[in-house]
């Protein structure tokens, strides 16, 4: 997976989730049609929480590949699957010529606040990368970093030491959890390099489509957002469009500076909407 990032080039990739109608689904492939003229690395299919898309995030990856000729990072968590299960899948993604498997955890159900394994499964990512390392080395392997720390680490230094181990136990290049000022990711990046994480480490970026739906999804994955670029959304508060012209701006500052500080790609979580990211990218242009 590291070779997607080969110097002087940037790799961009696409994140996009299982829709829940039929309708939506088609629609997603429409974005994804939209994305592939920007010739991303990959596009990458999220799986549910709790593992509600096991089968539809393959079937998903599959049409992605078959539709676009797209190269594909199926995310995959430890949620509710024993070593026999993961095994299976993962041989079910080989099968269907999946390249990349982005190795995560997940998070415990809603309402709870601690992460149980089920009987036989993994607790940590550590232990599904080091398993499809294992079993099945063809693989590219994504793992997720955090700017801000995890919510559930003990401290930094353990959730840093977490992602070396993740690294050396077979992760390929770290993908960041979202994050909206440069300087948190710029901290990290440093701190990732003075304890010795080689692996290339892309930033995760989401552009902001409203105040409303990003103060949602900042306090469930607990990422700052800055009173500067509140302030910003909070002008237009009933401006639906006026919003998103916000959040288009802020993201590609947040690119630019990003590029400017020698990122090797842009992981940008699109929720299946190509007109933010099109923006975006007409802009770096
Ligand atoms: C790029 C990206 C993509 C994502 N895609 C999805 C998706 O598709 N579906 C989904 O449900 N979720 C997804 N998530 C969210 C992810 O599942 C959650 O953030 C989850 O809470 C942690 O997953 P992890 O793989 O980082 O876990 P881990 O790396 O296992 O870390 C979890 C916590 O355990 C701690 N820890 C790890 N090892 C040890 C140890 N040995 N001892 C003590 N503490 C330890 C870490 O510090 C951390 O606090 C994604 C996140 C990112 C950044």
């Amino acid at each position: 997976m590291k070779h997607l990032y080969a110097p002087g080039t940037i790799g961009w990739s696409f994140e996009v989730f299982p829709p829940k109608s039929a309708e939506a689904v088609e629609a997603m492939y429409g974005t994804v049609g939209e994305l592939a003229r920007h010739r991303p690395v990959f596009i990458s299919v999220t799986y549910g929480a709790g593992g509600s898309t096991r089968d539809q995030s393959l079937e998903i990856a599959r049409q992605i590949r078959q539709r676009h000729g797209l190269a594909v990072t199926a995310h995959f968590t430890c949620v509710g699957s024993t070593r026999d299960e993961v095994r299976d899948w993962l041989g079910q993604a080989e099968r269907l010529g999946v390249e990349n498997i982005m190795a995560l955890r997940g998070d415990p159900p809603q309402g709870e606040t601690r992460f149980v394994p089920v009987a036989g499964g993994f607790r940590f990512a550590s232990e599904l990368v080091a398993f499809i390392r294992q079993e099945f080395p063809r693989f590219g392997i994504g793992v997720a970093g955090y700017p801000e720390v995890h919510q559930e680490a003990v401290s930094p230094e353990s959730d840093l030491e977490n992602l070396k181990r993740k690294v050396e136990l077979g992760g390929d290049v770290v993908y960041t959890q979202l994050f909206y000022d440069n300087d948190d990711f710029l901290r990290f990046r440093d701190r990732c390099q003075r304890i010795g994480i080689g692996a290339p480490i892309v930033p995760g970026l989401l552009p902001v489509l409203s105040l409303k739906q990003i103060q949602r999804i900042t306090s469930l994955c607990k990422a700052k957002l800055p009173e500067r670029l509140v302030g910003r959304l909070e002008r237009h508060a009933d401006d639906p469009a006026g919003q998103m012209a916000v959040g288009i701006d802020h993201c590609a500052e947040q690119c630019q500076g990003l590029l400017a500080a020698g990122v090797p790609g842009i992981h940008f979580y699109v929720l299946n909407r190509a007109d933010a990211v099109r923006q975006i990218l007409a802009r770096l242009d």
